[in-house]
């Protein structure tokens, strides 16, 4: 070994896995298979350094082929059965269509005749020149190859030949001679009859590639923008010389379900490329077994063999030469979550990987596809729109345009997709009867999106080209019209929308899933909760493992049934003893609602969010509806009218929401404390089990709001003390989701047991950009690497982080033993997670579909930042 080249030939190898930053994936995988003793061709690998400097090496380079023709016993150019060579490139990872390789190095007019002569069928040696001449021109001149293809056919139309199988040994010399011409035609030399020539060519092509625009922006794309690449050079094995000949991919596991075994395809009398192109279909391994059952054997042996040693999956490219058995690439084999999963388990059940690697090898974020059902990838579709993937999974139903309808029709057991120009809360009612909803505006965060999300239902959002058209019952859609009843599928995990009902296929949460998240949470530091106000999404939450509830946003409760009646009446409500009144129509109600979520939480943490959207939410929007709930209300229209008129906001997202409203209606928050403290001595008188509610004040800015609102939640704390004659234990704290309340924690927190960060709010708001508008525009900044993700979905750490930061530190100061949680949608978001490992947080809380996933990112922060540590 020079430090630039690393030789690898029988049963060893000078490089290792641990020289991957070098010698890139496949030139590690080579050398470890080489090392084993498995049957790998030859070769040496350029490091990534001396790729830059190809010059300073000429003669380290030149020494490597020396050595590869002591090795194989060939010589490069020998007139009767020469070294022929193969060149490809290894980045640090493989990235489909990245670099091409070239085949066949060391075949020229000599080389080519001399070989037909030798073998039984001539055109084998022909034809390989011609893709040789073909392969070079494209990646050393960078010639359309499909020029060439067309030379082809031009003299098979000109000898009337159907196919090339008709083409004899002139017809060849004819086809090579012009193929010579068409590469020579770039530079006006002779196409190179020199085979060291020829590599030398070829490997500054492919260096040089590496750094073509091209290239690069799709280096970006794979996240190797950085990084640089080494070249495997190799003796060359045919996979197109006799009919036991013929080259496949296999991997040692299933890569769908991760069962052991061979599983794979095989191409008869073929080079790699063909197979890749499939221009011909292949057989799978067990066809092909029933042929060659000992090739095959043999090929299970080496795949068991290297998966073992590498103590992971491995995918192997290999060509049968004549019988004989050449392995030419591996990597890791590719994997669905599931495969993922299995895989980890089975390996640590084995002994050959341990708990924690098991558990830092699967990604958080493809637990998804295990949790939801998804779109049968084998099932016809046909996709008629996209948006953004909001809430991940698949679902089918008739489009629905109105929630009433919607819920109607769900009562009656019909399946629905709500399709809305965008959600608002009081559609809460359609959307959980619905199977799905789609929305032609709004992103991530927008109201759709969360709510779906917190329900499990799949959402697609922002889906900008669709029109809807409610009065007419009409979707337009770029692929046509679609009728209201009409049936669509969505993939909420992609953002695709399909005509008619797609099939899917359904979750299984038991099994390996189950024992890897055991396996995460014996690793795991901070606590995983959930955001959840609904029994059925509270019971899915502890279902997943949720560890309390983190955000319950109270005003979900406020638009079931009948309370949005006497919701509406207080809003109307000139004075204070009418709007107490109404109110309390409401309260036993929520109280019952509290004493559900305690009974199924088990007391366990539950944190309840004082009341927080501005009160025009809650009164309707269109004249119809206007005239309706008038009726019902028994006021005049007019009445209600100027009373949505006077409640309507420019801006309500920054308006009277949250705690602001609490302060101009300091009887909202009494009433909800008062029913989560009855609530819990009822729950606790019951089960036992006391539960200490964490009451929580959204959008604070300043202590002196807090304080006052704290005021009245002791005041009722005391008068439920008084009546019930039971002591009422429960923490107060805040949301801090406003820039200010991140600046001024150190004081906020004199008067708050606990913060939580209320991540949406405050990216929002830190960086002015509208939660429910972000989605027309936000792609245009991702995708210029203005933003390197979207900050609604994962954590701006620079930004956010700095004041999420600056709050943990000030908060900590003034109040050691301030608890310190995240409940915006980041929460749930494995990158934004090992953010707040780092903070020492002590909970994430996310919607319930999502815990699984923050259990098993939780786990690997704590397990990375403790590896660092070390
Ligand atoms: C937040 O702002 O992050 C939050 C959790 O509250 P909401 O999404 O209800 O505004
Ligand atoms: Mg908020």
């Amino acid at each position: 070994m020079t430090g630039s080249i690393y030789r690898f030939g029988k049963g060893s190898a000078e490089g290792k896995f641990s020289d991957l930053p070098a010698i890139g994936l496949r030139g590690a995988y080579l050398s470890e298979m080489a090392a084993l003793g498995l049957p790998v061709p030859p070769g040496f690998v350029i490091s990534m350094d001396a790729c830059t400097k190809l010059d300073k090496h000429k003669s380290d380079i030149l020494e490597a082929l020396d050595w590869l023709s002591r090795e194989t016993g060939l010589r490069l150019g020998d007139p009767t059965w020469p070294l022929f060579l193969a060149a490809r490139p290894s980045p640090l990872k493989t990235i489909p269509g990245l670099l091409g390789a070239v085949l066949n190095i060391g075949f020229n007019d000599a080389t080519a005749q001399n070989l037909a002569r030798a073998v039984p069928d001539s055109r084998y040696s022909y034809e390989n020149y011609c893709k040789f001449i073909q392969n070079y021109a494209h990646i050393v001149m960078g010639d359309d190859t499909a020029t060439f293809d067309d030379l082809t056919q031009m003299l098979l139309d000109e000898r009337s030949y159907v196919n090339a199988g008709e083409m004899r040994g002139e017809d060849y010399l004819e086809l090579i001679a012009r193929y010579k011409a068409q590469a020579e035609s770039h530079d006006g030399q002779a196409f190179p009859q020199d085979a060291v020539t020829q590599v030398n060519a070829v490997i500054t092509a492919l260096s040089r590639s590496w750094n073509a625009p091209r290239t690069k922006a799709h280096r970006k794309i794979h996240g190797l923008s950085d990084s640089g690449i080494a070249i495997v050079v190799q003796a060359m094995v045919f996979g197109n010389r006799t009919p036991t000949s013929g080259t496949g991919i296999v991997t040692s596991r299933h890569a769908a379900s991760g069962q052991a075994g061979l599983f794979g395809e095989f191409l008869e009398r073929a080079q790699g490329p063909e197979r890749i192109a499939k221009l011909r279909p292949s057989t799978t391994i067990d066809d092909w077994r029933d042929k060659s059952p000992e090739s095959v054997r043999e090929l299970a042996a080496s795949a068991a063999r290297l998966e073992t040693y590498l103590r992971d999956a491995v995918e192997i490219e290999f060509t049968l030469d004549n019988g004989a058995l050449h392995l030419l690439d591996a990597r890791p084999a590719p994997r669905t979550a599931l495969a993922a999963l299995k895989t980890s388990v089975d390996m640590t059940k084995a002994g050959l990987i341990t708990q924690e690697e098991a558990v830092l090898r699967v990604d958080p974020q493809s637990l998804g596809q295990l949790l939801h059902a998804t779109v049968d990838a084998g099932a016809k579709k046909e996709m008629i729109a996209s948006g953004l993937p909001a809430s991940p999974g698949a679902a089918s139903g008739m489009i629905v345009f109105d929630i009433e309808e919607a819920h109607r029709l769900s009562v009656q057991g019909l399946k629905v997709m709500l399709v809305r120009t965008e959600t608002l809360p009081e559609d809460i009612r359609g959307l959980h009867g619905a199977e799905g909803v789609l929305t032609s505006r709004g992103g991530m965060t927008s109201h759709a999106a969360v709510i779906a999300r917190g329900m499990g239902k799949p959402c697609v959002a922002g889906a900008s080209a669709i029109r809807i058209d409610a009065a007419n019952g009409t979707l337009t859609t770029p692929a046509g019209v679609l009728k209201r009843h009409e049936l669509i599928t969505i993939d909420g995990s992609s953002g695709q929308v399909f005509r008619g009902a797609v099939p899917t296929i359904k979750p299984s949460l038991s099994g390996d899933f189950a024992t890897l998240l055991k396996w995460s949470d014996s690793f795991r530091r901070m606590k995983v909760r959930a955001n959840a106000e609904t029994p059925r999404d509270a019971q899915a939450a502890r279902e997943f493992g949720a560890e309390g509830i983190g955000l319950v946003r109270t005003e979900h409760m406020f638009f079931e049934g009948d309370r949005i009646i006497a919701m509406r009446e207080m809003i109307l409500a000139d004075k204070e003893d009418e709007r107490r009144a109404a109110l309390a129509k409401i309260e036993p109600m929520l109280q019952q609602d509290f004493e559900t979520l305690f009974r199924i939480m088990a007391g366990l943490p539950v944190t309840i969010r004082l009341l927080d959207p501005p009160l025009h939410e809650f009164l309707p929007e269109s004249p119809s509806e206007l005239e309706a709930v008038a009726k019902s209300l028994s006021v005049a229209p007019d009445i209600l009218r100027r009373r949505v008129a006077e409640l309507s906001e420019k801006n309500p997202m920054l308006g009277h929401r949250g705690v602001r409203l609490l302060l101009s209606f300091p009887e909202i928050t009494e009433m909800q404390a008062r029913a989560v403290f009855n609530a819990a001595i009822v729950v606790a008188k019951e089960t036992g089990t006391p539960t200490v509610p964490e009451i929580m004040v959204p959008l604070v800015v300043a202590k002196s709001e807090l304080d006052l609102i704290r005021k009245r939640i002791d005041t009722i704390a005391a008068e439920v003390e008084r009546s019930s004659g039971v002591k009422v234990s429960y923490l107060v704290g805040t949301m801090i989701e406003l820039p200010r309340a991140a600046l001024r924690a150190g004081e906020i927190a004199q008067s708050a047991e606990f913060f939580s960060f209320g991540t949406n709010d405050l990216t929002q708001t830190t960086f002015g950009i509208s939660r429910d508008d972000s989605a027309s525009f936000i792609g245009a900044y991702t995708s210029r690497g203005v933003f390197a993700r979207d900050p609604f979905i994962s954590l701006d750490i620079e930004g956010v982080g700095e004041l999420i930061e600056i709050a943990v530190d000030r908060g900590r100061a003034s109040q050691p033993g301030l608890a310190l949680g995240i409940c915006g949608e980041h929460g749930g978001d494995p990158y934004t997670i090992s953010f707040c490992e780092r903070l020492l947080l002590d909970y994430v809380s996310c919607s319930p579909f999502r815990v699984p996933i923050a259990r098993l990112a939780a786990a690997q922060a704590t397990l990375r930042s403790a590896s660092n540590l070390k």
